[in-house]
């Protein structure tokens, strides 16, 4: 069994406004053209009686439709295009790496693709990428005690000021209070319900949201503030972790993650966080049962909103938490997708 297909109007109109937490829960074939699309599609959309909806693009191949060439339907959002996963293999590997046009040119690639690549999937070149990966590494060795003149140098600045400038852009502080300072690692992963933004400091994951979530950047400050740390892009042992059991967890394999978290917040949030993670998978519960749960009948309204809070998607299984009457309500990333999760998990659980 699969999902469940939203009703069609609720596609329809996701349709018209490219709405991008549709993503992967909805495919559409155009009746006239013998084309299917993504919901995000940017082509002129057709007339509500010429589409045909399906859960996955191997349906609408099934039936005969032909991937559109805008939106590439087959192909994962998100996901590293063959021809630069060499490139990001080598950056990942070489820490500290400068990469000029005449060396892309070298390794056989266009400048402009790549830059073009990095724009729609950093929101930055990939000259501002590799910079932000060498201040992130630089950041990190000052704050073990590493003098801010040699991480200067060994980041490839010749003057201090120089660098000083560069790291106050990107990290937001000076080099000079680092050692005070933590850093959360931050990356994008691929899961079949869209890309998300993961964080990570050395003590755990601290972040998994979806990108296109409203309030992401508001939790990213909170996360920041509460942490007194800045985010700087890269990788992490943690993620290597995160993305395995995110994998199995889509695969219906893993109904509980074994990861380390990190979730500031205040003695109530904590609590009631903590008492997500005791909802058992492929099961729901009201908020006023949560709030029972948790002995604080009276506190639904606090718990609800403590719930809104949760900064870690899927792994604090917020999703399992649904309106009175059954009803599915109030999920930052979507509702469809919440829908989604808790079918999976339905389908998934073991009697
Ligand atoms: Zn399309």
């Amino acid at each position: 069994m699969m999902h469940p297909l939203p009703d069609t109007a609720t596609m329809y109109n996701a349709l018209l406004q490219k709405d991008s937490t549709f993503e992967g829960i909805f495919i559409v074939g155009v009746k006239t053209t013998g084309i299917f699309c993504r919901p995000t599609c940017t082509a002129r959309k057709p007339k509500k009686e010429h589409v045909d909806f399906f859960r996955t693009p191997q349906e609408a191949l099934q039936r005969g439709y032909r991937p559109c060439k805008i939106c590439k339907p087959l192909s994962q959002k998100g996901i590293i295009p063959d021809w630069l996963q060499a490139l990001l293999a080598e950056v990942d590997r070489t820490p500290g790496i400068r990469l000029k046009d005449a060396d892309i040119k070298q390794r056989g690639l266009d400048p402009n693709r790549v830059r073009r690549w990095f724009q729609q999937h950093h929101g930055m070149t990939f000259q501002s990428y590799l910079r932000a990966l060498r201040i992130g590494q630089a950041f990190g060795r000052i704050r073990y005690g590493e003098k801010v003149i040699d991480a200067a140098f060994e980041s490839g600045y010749e003057s201090l000021s120089g660098f000083t400038e560069s790291f106050k852009n990107i990290i937001g502080f000076s080099p000079n209070q680092s050692q005070h300072r933590n850093a959360i690692t931050i990356t994008r992963l691929l899961t079949p319900l869209g890309p998300m933004l993961a964080g990570a400091t050395e003590h755990g994951i601290c972040l998994l949201e979806f990108i296109d979530r409203r309030m992401l950047e508001t939790q990213l400050r909170r996360l920041q503030h509460l942490l007194q740390a800045a985010c700087v892009p890269g990788h992490h042992a943690h993620f290597s972790a995160l993305d395995q059991q995110l994998k199995e967890y889509f695969a219906g394999s893993r109904m509980n993650f074994d990861l380390p978290l990190v979730i500031p917040g205040t003695p109530f949030q904590q609590s009631v966080w903590n008492g997500l993670g005791m909802i058992p998978y492929g099961t729901t519960r009201s908020y006023q049962e949560q709030a029972e749960f948790l002995n604080i009948p009276y506190a639904v309204r606090a718990v609800a909103k403590a719930n809104g809070d949760n900064r870690i998607a899927i792994i604090i299984p917020c999703h399992r938490v649904i309106g009175k009457n059954g009803k599915l309500i109030g999920y930052g990333g979507g509702l469809w997708r919440k829908e989604y999760l808790l079918n999976h998990e339905f389908k998934h659980r073991r009697n």
